[in-house]
Parts: C-alpha cells; structure tokens; sequence
C-alpha cells in the first residue's frame, strides 16, 4: 500500500477512562517525534570495535538488516540494526533517533531490549542492541517447523509481555507494533524471556495532545487506528489480543483474502476460526481474548487488568525442556533457517508524520487454515461473555 501523507487539524477532545489512567487528549499540534538522545553517535567504522558473525541476517525491514555481530574487546555478542536514513526519496534520520530516544526512555524495562551504542554513517545508522538469541515469536509460533508454544507456555509468555507493556503504557508510551516479528525470546530451550523491540512506530501519549496516526501491521492494527480515531494505550491492547490468538492457535484471526478484507474483519471483529481450535483452548483463554479484542477501546482491559485475568492468574510455570527440541540440546544459536524474507511496507497512513512502515500481511498462508470460517467472535460464546479479572 502506498504511502498517503495527509495534514490534519485535530480539534475534538476525547475522554478515555482506561484502567486506572484518563487520558484527556486535546490538541491542534502535531504529534511529534523525539529527538532528545542521550547516546552519542559514533561515526568511526563499525568494524573498528564489531565483527560481523558471517551467516545469515537475524531479520530483515524494508529499510534494512539486523546482523549478529561481536563487539571485539569483551567478546559479547549484539544485534546490529541496520536502518537506511535515506526511504523512498525522504530523510527519515528523524525517525531513527525517535527510535533511538524511545529506546532510551524504556531503558529500565526488563521486558525491552537494551540499546548499547549508535553509529553513523552518510546512508545508514546501525543501533548495536542486546542479543535475543532466541528469535522472534513469528518463528516460534507460526513457522512450520517448530510448531506453536504449549498453552502454559503461551501464558507465561503473554505474562513478560504485557509486563513490558503495562510499563510503556505506565510511562505514557504506545508501541503500536506489537506482533510476534516484535517479540524476542532470549532464548527457546529452555524457553527465555521476552524482549520487545522494534520502537520505530512507538510515540509518547501526551496530555493535552491528541494522537490519530493510521499505520501499524495490517493484521494486528486496532479499529480506531482504521477509523482514524484517537491512539491511546488501549490500542497496543487489541494487538495483544490478536498475538494471544495466533500464539495460542498459530492463525491469524482477522486474516482475509486481502487487505480489505483483513480490514473489514477487524472493523467488523470478525474472527476466522475453526470451532476445533477453539474447543481445545482453555475457556479462560477464550475469555481473555474476547476481554481484549473488544471494538470500543474503552471497554478493553488494561495490561494491568490484564494480569489480574483468571487465564493469567495461578501458579507460576517453571521453565523446563521443551517437547521440540531434544533433551540435552544446548540452546542453539538463533540462525533462521529460513530467508527471513522483507517485511511489506503497510504504511496505511501517517496522517501527521509522514512515517513509513510495513507489515507481514501475506505471512500466513490460507493453506495453513483451509477449513477457517469468519463468524463472529462472540456467536458460539455468548456464555463466555462474561469478562473476569
Ligand atoms: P524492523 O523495524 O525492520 O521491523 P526490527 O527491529 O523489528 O526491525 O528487527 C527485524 C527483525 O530482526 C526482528 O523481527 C527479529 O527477528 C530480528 N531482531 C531484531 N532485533 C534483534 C535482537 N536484538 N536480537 C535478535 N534478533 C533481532
Ligand atoms: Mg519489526
């Protein structure tokens, strides 16, 4: 989808009770990025101080490549994020020291990955941040040849993330991305921590300023970002509706033939699914989803309420070997296997930025779910309806 850039002038006022937190938005300015970074940027070459680990890249953006790489004089192994400053015919540097700066403002946050150095160069900027040896959730629980996460697993997954996130939305920061491509595990066997990464779209929810920006990954982007209605933390939450459902299940739930379609299901809330999928989850779990995947931002749980929920409450997992892998294995260093593939640009639209993004829309192939129906997400539920936390 092309990039459509558009001014506006946002005058409403909107008054969002969610959680403990009222977010009173009111504003004619823009939003803006930040540009405050405490990191300084080093231009030097980066093969002064790293060196690239030959192989395949860890992941791959439209504007550029993660590389694993070690840095020479401690030994210790990080992630290069290569991002070209230089996107369709624009300057877009301004977009990778906002990232840089939301980088540095999580930076106490266990659950987000740690931002080591910057470097520059006259076409690219390279953030050098903490390793996940573990990969991305998408490879985890989508790609065939690992297979989904166990339902307990999913649970003390879904636990560190909307850790993390309660901590942004704490703090006043929407991510705005978050999918499993976002979710890092440090690493699978035994099964790691969570790191979330990927701030790129992320933006701090101001007071007295409101924030309308339609752009995030197609399958997992909220209804009011569609409708270009105001952003607020409860946004983020949709999303973590949408993983919880693919990383219990490995389908897409809104996934449609094409865009429109995904977007008429998400507006809509129609779910695809099968009721076998479903019949093998954990009511609670089902529960859960539909307190989140709810069309008024509003009446969505917060993260905090979020791990209040039975489906998350009881008592803790403890981390053991896990079924794929053979006992004994060693942890693997993270190599896709795979061509990681580029990631497909989505902007919807950056109405007041003018930012670029991408999403893995054609991901999920309708051969993985041949017999999914779209009914409503509710029908074969109503006496789930009711929301525990
Ligand atoms: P983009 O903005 O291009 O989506 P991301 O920051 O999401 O870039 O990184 C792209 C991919 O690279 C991720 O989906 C993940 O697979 C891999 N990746 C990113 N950061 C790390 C990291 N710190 N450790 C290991 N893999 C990473
Ligand atoms: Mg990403």
């Amino acid at each position: 989808m092309d990039v459509i850039l558009r001014d506006t002038q946002v005058t409403e006022t909107q008054r969002y009770r969610h959680g403990n937190q009222t977010l009173t938005q009111t504003s004619k300015e823009r939003p803006a990025l930040l540009t405050d970074i405490k990191v300084d940027i080093r231009t030097e070459p980066l093969t002064e101080r790293y060196s690239l680990t030959p192989g395949k890249e860890l992941g791959r953006g439209k504007f550029g490549v993660v590389r694993r790489c070690v840095e020479k004089h401690t030994g210790t192994e990080f992630a290069a994020k290569f991002v070209r400053k230089r996107r369709r015919g624009q300057d877009c540097r301004r977009e990778v020291i906002h990232e840089v700066s939301m980088l540095e403002l999580t930076s106490s946050c266990s659950r987000v990955i740690n931002l080591h150095e910057v470097y520059e160069t006259p076409s690219e900027m390279v953030l050098l941040l903490e390793y996940a040896s573990g990969g991305d959730l998408f490879e985890q629980c989508v790609a065939e040849h690992t297979g989904a996460f166990s339902q307990e697993e999913v649970k003390v997954l879904m636990r560190q993330i909307l850790e993390g996130v309660g901590f942004l939305h704490s703090n006043n920061i929407v991510h705005l991305d978050l999918k499993p491509q976002n979710l890092l595990l440090t690493s699978t066997n035994p099964l790691g921590d969570i790191k979330i990464v990927d701030f790129g779209l992320s933006r701090v929810v101001r007071e007295n300023q409101e924030l309308r920006e339609i752009m995030g990954t197609p399958e997992y982007v909220a209804p009011e970002t569609l409708n270009y209605e105001p952003i607020t933390t409860a946004t983020d939450m949709w999303s973590i509706g949408v993983l919880t459902y693919v990383m219990l299940t490995g389908i897409s739930p809104f996934l449609g033939e094409d865009k429109q379609e995904t977007f008429l299901n998400i507006s809509q809330v129609n779910v695809s699914y099968t009721e076998e999928e479903l019949e093998a989850l954990d009511p609670s779990a089902i529960c859960f989803i539909q307190a989140v995947l709810l069309k008024d931002p509003r009446a969505r749980l917060s993260a905090e309420e979020c791990l209040r929920h039975e489906w998350l409450r009881g008592p803790e997992w403890q981390p053991h070997t896990r079924k794929e892998t053979c006992i004994g294995e060693e942890d693997p260093p993270h190599t896709p296997d795979k061509d990681p593939g580029v990631e497909e640009l989505i902007v919807m639209t950056a109405y007041t930025l003018g930012q670029c993004r991408h999403s893995d829309s054609e991901a999920f192939s309708q051969e993985q779910n041949p017999t999914a129906t779209c009914f409503r997400f509710g029908e074969p539920f109503h006496n789930m309806q009711k929301v525990i936390y």
